[in-house]
């Protein structure tokens, strides 16, 4: 009974608090008699769910929906009832979560076309999705109980679609949990490897931080800031392991292993912080980042620098605001909140993933494309004219051009990239800036598919290559 309390508690409207107390009772008697694989009673995981929603700020209406979120999954009689209880909105929010019965799909047939159905209602209402990404995470945080055999499907699943989905919705703290309380159930030796690794290493470098944190945070103080605070917190331990992988496990390489960490007024107060970190120690070339004046395109802004720390080493500083580091934690559910409802430019891509959907009928094809495409490390590249152009790392010049316009791509003949003539095959990396040169006789060939990685621009070749119908 307590989490219930908690979460009544956090809700300030009478009409809320007696909502969410309906959903529990009605959610405690759908799930009477249901036991988890832990052994604990059904209702303590659409409970936990709705804990985790409310820890995001979320709507009442979604928190109800939350603690009703498995009460259709196979159980038909209860729809009618819900939906009269309810109303259409939270009914629709539930059947949205709701993942496709076992009778008409079976195995990863029933995974993609659940993933299919999911994106669907996430189009029409982004909570949807929150809901899922809260009911996954408190399934990543419970996975030691699960059987062995669906325990690994689970992990995979998570890192490779639930991550990156909070990802793109600019949820910093839900994406690093999810992957980091799989981790260890899909690569396990990495796991042990990994946490050995940054054990040692934070050790060692304890005390150099400690050290900066009181050089900074005295040096912020005499400049005149008021309401700053500073913290360093590791990376997490699987955006460590893809970082190890790029630099061959040498863990001397990861800069940003742990960062301190500066919260700061406002955004002038930013700079002057970053003016501040680099007259107490020399910024690494090229190593500044200011994601400010530039935000990433999942809304992540914030100022990275890495500098020389004395002893040869390097160590990151990341600056940003309040409201920014509030953003960067919690992402699209911290507007839920504030009822920012024009979220149409930043949820651009979810139009993406609904034409994916729509465009591959085969569920492998489906599968791929979006691990691909869509759930790739990314990188950030710029027009001349500064818009940001995001592709999946590994991208070439051909993808730019394709992403720009299908025409572009199809007469592209070369490219300047940041002021150097490139071939089409030229593999972009973020920050770049990419003219594309087009020639009007220049067209797709064969070997124009082993310079493309986006299977939009794949699309475009292969319809090109194919013979034309002779006219009747
Ligand atoms: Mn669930």
């Amino acid at each position: 009974m307590e989490p219930l309390t908690n979460i009544v508690n956090s809700l300030n409207s009478l009409p809320d608090r007696e909502l969410v107390s309906r959903a529990y009772v009605f959610a405690r008697e759908a799930h009477e008699g249901q036991l988890r694989y832990s052994g604990e009673p059904y209702i303590t995981h659409p409970l936990a769910v709705a804990g985790i929603l409310t820890e995001q700020h979320a709507d009442a209406k979604t928190i109800a929906a939350g603690l009703l979120h498995d009460c259709l999954e196979e159980n038909h009689g209860v729809r009618e009832c819900l939906k009269k209880e309810f109303g259409p909105e939270i009914f629709f929010l539930v059947e949205g979560v709701t993942r496709l019965g076992h009778l008409k799909y079976k195995g990863a047939e029933r995974h993609a076309e659940s993933l299919r159905k999911l994106f669907i209602a996430t189009a029409k209402d982004i909570r949807v999705l929150l809901i899922r990404l809260a009911d996954r995470l408190h399934n990543v945080r419970t996975l030691a109980a699960v059987p062995e055999e669906k325990r690994l499907r689970i992990a995979v699943e998570t890192i490779e679609i639930y991550a990156p989905l909070a990802n793109r919705l600019g949820m910093g703290q839900l994406k690093e949990e999810l992957e980091d309380g799989a981790f260890p159930f899909t690569l396990p030796e990495e796991h042990t490897l990994v946490k050995k690794l940054l054990k040692e290493k934070r050790r060692e470098t304890q005390p150099r931080l400690e050290k900066m944190y009181r050089a900074l945070a005295r040096s912020l103080a005499v400049a005149g800031m008021k309401n700053f605070s500073i913290d360093y917190r590791a990376k997490g331990l699987y955006s460590l392991y893809k970082k190890l992988l790029r630099y061959k496990m040498d863990i001397e390489k990861v800069y940003d292993l742990i960062a301190l960490r500066v919260i700061v007024e406002s955004i002038s107060d930013c700079y002057q912080a970053l003016g501040i970190v680099h007259m107490l120690w020399k910024p690494a070339p090229e190593r500044i980042k200011d994601y400010i004046a530039t935000p990433k395109p999942n809304g992540y802004q914030s100022i990275h620098t890495s500098v020389f720390v004395g002893d040869g080493t390097v160590a990151e500083v990341q600056i940003r605001t309040a409201d920014m580091h509030r953003e960067a934690e919690y992402g699209v559910s911290s507007h839920m909140a504030y009822k920012e409802r024009d979220m149409s430019k930043r949820l651009a891509w979810i139009d993406e993933l609904l034409k994916l959907q729509r465009e591959y009928k085969e569920n492998e094809e489906f599968l791929e494309n979006l691990k691909m495409d869509f759930f790739q490390d990314r990188i950030f590249v710029f027009t001349p004219k500064g818009d940001v152009v995001e592709l999946p790392e590994g991208a070439s010049v051909l993808d730019f051009a394709f992403c720009i316009h299908s025409d572009i791509g199809m007469h592209a003949s070369a490219a300047t990239v940041s002021g150097k003539y490139s071939p089409l095959d030229y593999k972009l990396k973020s920050g770049d800036i990419v003219k594309i040169e087009t020639k009007k006789t220049s067209r797709p060939s064969h070997k124009w598919l082993d310079y493309v990685k986006t299977s939009m621009a794949r699309k475009h070749i292969r319809m090109s290559l194919m013979p034309k119908k002779e006219e009747d």
